[in-house]
């Protein structure tokens, strides 16, 4: 286990996130709003080339919540997140992790979900106007969800979620932070399922752990 200091958990949710304090609905029901409010959503580009959304997977109360940047062919077809072989090398990662640390959890007890939530045409990555727009569904999820800590995966959803410019091989590891809940970024299991990535891969399993030791210890 990592002996780097813990980043506090001090939640802060933005104005528009707010809400009425002390009326809070459980998780479970915010979430289901969103989905509604989201429909069948035409606000972007990306639903003309959609099968279905993507919205997320996950318990409510998931202590860590996983934000890739947009849903593949698989999830496209399937509807939910991380479903291809990236979700299956994803998967891996946080069961095997899990098990060799002694934290009880597998992929089930984690929230997966994305910035866009329509598959970008030919696995492009998202464009910025395309996060900005769809992004306020991830911004409500998460405030909905209020995780002890975010995994964010790769630098397209690392940079829409932390405003920042930089590459994820340079911010990789290091705790950042979202509206007060720490997020450690780290590559994208779709980067580490190429060959030559094996120190890639270390790399990401020992970001993992310290994301999985600091929500479950
Ligand atoms: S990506 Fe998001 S904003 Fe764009 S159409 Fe799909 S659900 Fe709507």
């Amino acid at each position: 286990m990592s002996d780097e200091p813990k980043p506090e958990w001090n939640y802060r949710p933005s104005a528009d996130l707010a809400g009425d304090a002390g009326s809070r609905p459980e998780p479970n029901v915010i979430l289901e709003k969103i989905q509604q409010d989201m429909g069948e959503c035409t606000r972007c580009v990306l639903h003309e080339g959609r099968s279905k959304i993507v919205f997320g997977s996950g318990p409510a109360d998931a202590k860590v919540v996983f934000v890739g940047e947009g849903p593949g062919a698989d999830e496209d077809a399937q509807g939910f997140p991380f479903v291809g072989r990236a979700g299956q090398l994803l998967t891996q990662m946080i069961n095997n992790t899990a098990t060799g640390e002694g934290i009880p959890i597998q992929r089930d007890d984690v929230y997966i979900c994305n910035v866009v939530k329509c598959r970008p045409p030919g696995n492009r990555a998202p464009e910025p106007d395309e996060m900005g727009t769809c992004g306020q569904f991830l911004e409500r999820q998460l405030d909905a969800i209020r995780p002890r800590a975010i995994c964010v995966l790769g630098g397209t959803a690392a940079k829409y979620l932390l405003d920042t410019r930089e590459g994820i091989t340079k911010i990789r590891g290091a705790w950042k932070e979202w509206h007060g809940i720490p997020v450690m970024p780290t590559f994208h299991p779709s980067f580490l399922l190429r060959a030559y990535n094996k120190e890639g891969k270390r790399q990401a399993w020992e970001d993992l752990k310290k994301v999985l030791h600091y929500a479950y210890d």
